[in-house]
């Protein structure tokens, strides 16, 4: 059961061959025994997935059922869930219950789907190893000395070590496809207002996006056929018709053009990854697919411009949390300056606290011009590349992550070699291009490397269809981490 296929448990569960309370528990015995020692989860509530179950196993009886019905998923805890305890990986939000849902959950609820657990995460987002959450650190279930990447490290690593059949994440500027590539699972970033970002808590606006994160192209597919859709309580969600991501599945490759960004191939990249990636890409020669060097110019801006553009937009996002409408409010204070200043220099941790101040720094008069505007205008010339670029190929690869996973603490103290973990994914962000990563091999120390497969705009289902193709050709998406 736990490394079945999301089609194969919809399967079971519809032939009645396991109930959905079943399943559920199977996970949450799972969960209990392996969580305390990987810390994926924030928040469990088993009596509310177990009456999520039995409404489900109730849907089913009656043979109103959909793909998902009765299948158990984790949310990563960036979603507001109603009735449940909603952190975003902050002290700052340690009591916050959401009264409501985010679009995505309401979406997944809808479908019948069990919500098990709020998955860890970096502090608001902000992280590519997991170790800023307040939570603690989440461990790489491959090795536990070793980070699983961020900020949806929690997601990835229940995912890899089954304990959900599936889970959300939300990438702003690698944090789908860093973990997905540093556990060994596939994950999708869908193109910027595919699926809505209500009641998703807010770190960059403009970069934030949700998306699934399973064991194979195929689950990812399943998901984004519940996740996007037009939603008019996001003014950023786009208005198009429902879409079936599974439609190109089993489509040959057969003349696919793969761009090979040579930036991406320069120094930079380990060893160990470049051998495994360069392995996927004589894959998919074999597969049909054709090879064309092409050039994103700019794309060795994208750092330093992402790193002006989100504290910048998280300096203003986080100006909410004031300790007087939720969250944490420090216990004594004079007045009320004295009472915000206390709730935030006690409520963020280091890493949410650099960034606002970066970002309200480069927002600030005189300052503006210099970095955030500019910053602005090589935003669109990163974005231009892409469309360049795609006048000669259909799909462009590359590294997800320069490296495997790296050890707890490894980083810890800097912050610009943590930054620089997320050099082959921001440029997708700010182009608001679809981008997702697959496990393609080991690398050094037998950790997982991710392949990273970047599509045009709303490309979502062809994406799925390279990615299904290879998974279908090689096994490393269904390696288990062993010993678990
Ligand atoms: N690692 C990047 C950061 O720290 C991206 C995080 C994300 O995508 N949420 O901002």
């Amino acid at each position: 059961m736990l490394n079945s296929s999301l089609q194969q448990l919809g399967s079971a569960l519809r032939a009645r061959k396991i109930s959905s309370v079943e399943l559920t528990q199977l996970y949450l015995d799972r969960i209990a025994k392996l969580n305390p020692q990987l810390n994926a989860y924030i928040t469990l509530n088993p009596e509310t997935s177990l009456a999520q179950a039995r409404a489900a196993d109730v849907r089913i009886a009656a043979d109103s059922a959909e793909a998902l019905t009765g299948i158990p998923f984790a949310q990563k805890d960036i979603f507001c869930a109603q009735g449940w305890l909603t952190t975003c990986g902050s002290k700052m939000l340690h009591n916050f219950v959401s009264p409501y849902d985010a679009h995505v959950i309401s979406q997944f609820n809808d479908a019948g789907a069990i919500n098990l657990g709020k998955t860890n995460m970096d502090e608001f987002a902000m992280g590519s190893s997991n170790e800023t959450s307040h939570y603690g650190t989440v461990k790489n279930p491959w090795d536990t000395a070793r980070v699983p990447g961020g900020s949806s490290g929690g997601t990835a690593a229940a995912v890899a070590a089954r304990l959900c059949a599936a889970a959300t994440g939300t990438d702003t500027g690698g944090s789908i496809r860093q973990p997905a590539a540093l556990c060994g699972i596939s994950g999708l970033k869908p193109t910027y207002g595919v699926v809505s970002r209500y009641g998703m808590i807010a770190f960059a606006s403009s970069l934030d996006q949700a998306g699934p994160m399973g064991r194979s192209a195929e689950d990812l597919a399943l998901m984004m056929n519940v996740m996007a859709g037009f939603d008019e309580r996001d003014s950023t969600s786009l208005q198009r018709d429902k879409e079936d991501y599974t439609r190109d599945l089993n489509k040959p490759l057969t003349g696919l053009r793969i761009g090979l960004p040579k930036e991406f191939f320069a120094e930079g990249m380990g060893a160990d990854v470049a051998k495994a990636v360069e392995a996927a890409i004589a894959e998919y020669k074999k597969l049909g697919a054709t090879i064309v060097e092409i050039s994103l110019p700019n794309s060795k801006l994208s750092v330093p411009v992402y790193y002006v553009l989100a504290p910048a937009e998280a300096s203003s996002n986080l100006s909410r949390f004031d300790g007087v409408r939720y969250g944490y409010r420090a216990p004594e204070y004079s007045d009320l300056a004295d009472m915000y200043e206390k709730s935030r220099a006690q409520g963020f941790g280091a890493e949410v606290k650099r960034r606002i101040m970066i970002g309200t720094y480069v927002l600030s008069h005189g300052y503006y011009d210099a970095y955030y505007l500019q910053a602005q205008k090589i935003r669109r010339l990163i974005a231009q590349d892409f469309i360049e670029a795609y006048k000669q190929c259909d799909v462009i690869m590359g590294p997800t992550s320069p490296s495997t996973a790296f050890k707890l603490g490894e980083k810890g103290d800097d912050p610009v070699q943590m930054y620089l973990s997320d050099i082959y994914t921001i440029a997708v962000n700010l182009a608001g291009l679809p981008g997702m990563s697959i496990p393609c091999g080991f690398g050094a120390n037998n950790m997982p490397v991710g392949l990273q497969i970047i599509g045009n705009y709303f490309d979502e289902a062809r994406m799925l269809n390279v990615a299904h193709q290879y998974q279908l050709a090689t096994d490393w998406h269904s390696r288990a981490p062993h010993g678990l």
